[in-house]
C-alpha cells in the first residue's frame, strides 16, 4: 500500500484549501471526506423548487471591483476557474417600522421602515452613509475604523515580529480593548444607539448580541467586509469546491469521498495512519485535519494519546447551541 506524504481529513472549503496547497507543492497528497460531495458547510440542499445555501451568503476577500482579494489571488494561484458575482453592498439592512416610531417612511418595496440601508464598500463611504441615517454618527465610526485598521497592525507584528519590530505593547488601545463587548467598544467611542444597531448588523452571524459579543473580533470582521467588498460564486458554493476538487485532482492528488476516518494509528508516539470506514488503513509522513476539534480528540485517538495541552485546550470551551438557522422559500411577493 503507497504510503502519502500528506493526508487531509475533511473536504470542506479549508481540507480542500490544504489539499490544493500540498498537491499544487508536488506532495502525494491524499484528501478523505466521509460525505459524497465535497464543500462541508458549504453546500447546498434542495426542498420542492428552492435551492437552499446553508452557509455562504456572502465571501470576504474575493476582491473590490478594482483589486483581487485573498480568496481570488488564491484561486488565481492554483489556477482555479471560479466566477464571481462581486456585491454592490456590503449588507442592506432593512428595520420594519414599530408603533411608536417617529422617523419612519415607506420604501421602495412598500413597507414602513425605520431605517432601510444600502452599507457601500470602503470606509469612508461607510461613514458617510451611517451619517446620513444617523446624524452625529461620522466620528465614532471612522474611529473603529481606524482602530481596526491598528488591529490588522497588531496582528501583522504577532505574525512577522522581525517585520514589524515590537509587542503588542506598540497597540494599547488595541490592548486596552481585549475582552470588551461590542456595546462597550462603541458606547466608549460615543456611536449613538441606533448607528450602533446598523454598524452591529452582523451579531446575526456571530450567534451572540452586541452586549455579549467581542469588540475585536467583531472589527476584525467588519473592517474585513467593507475594506475588501463581499460576493459570491455565480454558481454558488458547489462551484469553489469542484474548482478545488479539480485543481487538487489536475496536481496528481487522490480524493476519496464516502471515506469517514474512524480511528489515527499511532506509531512511536506519532500519527502514522488513518483507519476508513472502520476498516481500511492508509498510511502517510503527513497529517492535516479539518474535523472538530471535540471530534478528533474524542473520537479518533485513545484518551491516553491526547497531548496534555490539547486536553486543556478542549476543556477550557464550553460548547453550546449559540445560531439557529431558518430557511423560508417565499412563495409569494413581498405584497402578499
Ligand atoms: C449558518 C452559517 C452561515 C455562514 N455564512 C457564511 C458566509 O456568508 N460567508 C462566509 O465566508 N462564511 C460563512 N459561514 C462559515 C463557513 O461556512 C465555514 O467557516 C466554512 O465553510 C467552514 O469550512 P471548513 O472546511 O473549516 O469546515 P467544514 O465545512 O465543517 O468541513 C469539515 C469537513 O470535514 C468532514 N469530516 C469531518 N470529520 C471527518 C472524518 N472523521 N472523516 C472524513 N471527513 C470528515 C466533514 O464532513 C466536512 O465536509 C457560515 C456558517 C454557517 C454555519
Amino acid at each position: 500500500m503507497k504510503t502519502y506524504d500528506v493526508v487531509v481529513i475533511g473536504a470542506g472549503n479549508g481540507g480542500l484549501a490544504a489539499a490544493a496547497t500540498c498537491a499544487k507543492a508536488g506532495l502525494s497528497t491524499l484528501l478523505l471526506e466521509r460525505h459524497n460531495i465535497p464543500g462541508g458547510s458549504a453546500s447546498s440542499f434542495v426542498r420542492g423548487r428552492f435551492e437552499f445555501e446553508p452557509s455562504l451568503h456572502e465571501l470576504c476577500g474575493v476582491g473590490a471591483p478594482d483589486k483581487t482579494g485573498s480568496v481570488e489571488d488564491m484561486f488565481n494561484r492554483f489556477g482555479g476557474d471560479v466566477d464571481w458575482f462581486i456585491h454592490d453592498s456590503t449588507f442592506r439592512l432593512v428595520v420594519p417600522a414599530k408603533e411608536g416610531d417617529t422617523d419612519t417612511f415607506i420604501n421602495e418595496d412598500g413597507i414602513e421602515v425605520t431605517v432601510d440601508a444600502r452599507m457601500p464598500v470602503g470606509f469612508e463611504a461607510f461613514a458617510k452613509k451611517l451619517d446620513e441615517l444617523v446624524p452625529g454618527s461620522y466620528e465614532s465610526c471612522t474611529e473603529a475604523f481606524r482602530l481596526g485598521g491598528r488591529l490588522f497592525a497588531a496582528y501583522d507584528a504577532l505574525d512577522n515580529p522581525k517585520k514589524l519590530p515590537g509587542s503588542l505593547k506598540d497597540f494599547p488601545n488595541i490592548m486596552r480593548m481585549v475582552s470588551h463587548t461590542m456595546k462597550e467598544g462603541l458606547d466608549a467611542l460615543g456611536m449613538p444607539k441606533k448607528a450602533q444597531d446598523i454598524f452591529n448588523t452582523y451579531w446575526c452571524y456571530m450567534g451572540s448580541p452586541a452586549s455579549q459579543f467581542d469588540f475585536l473580533y467583531y472589527l476584525t470582521v467588519l473592517y474585513s467586509y467593507v475594506q475588501n467588498g463581499t460576493g459570491i460564486p455565480k454558481l454558488r458554493s458547489h462551484e469553489m469546491s469542484l474548482a478545488l476538487d479539480k485543481v487538487i485532482r489536475d496536481a496528481g492528488g487522490d480524493i476519496w469521498y464516502n471515506s469517514e476516518v474512524t480511528k489515527v494509528l499511532m506509531k512511536n508516539g506519532k500519527p502514522a495512519g488513518v483507519i476508513i470506514n472502520g476498516n481500511k488503513e492508509v498510511f502517510s509522513k503527513y497529517f492535516i485535519c479539518n474535523s472538530s476539534p471535540n471530534k478528533v480528540w474524542n473520537d479518533l485517538f485513545e484518551a491516553k494519546e491526547v497531548p496534555e495541552k490539547q486536553l486543556k485546550m478542549l476543556n477550557a470551551r464550553k460548547t453550546a447551541c449559540a445560531l439557529t438557522t431558518v430557511y423560508l422559500g417565499m412563495n409569494k411577493t413581498i405584497e402578499e
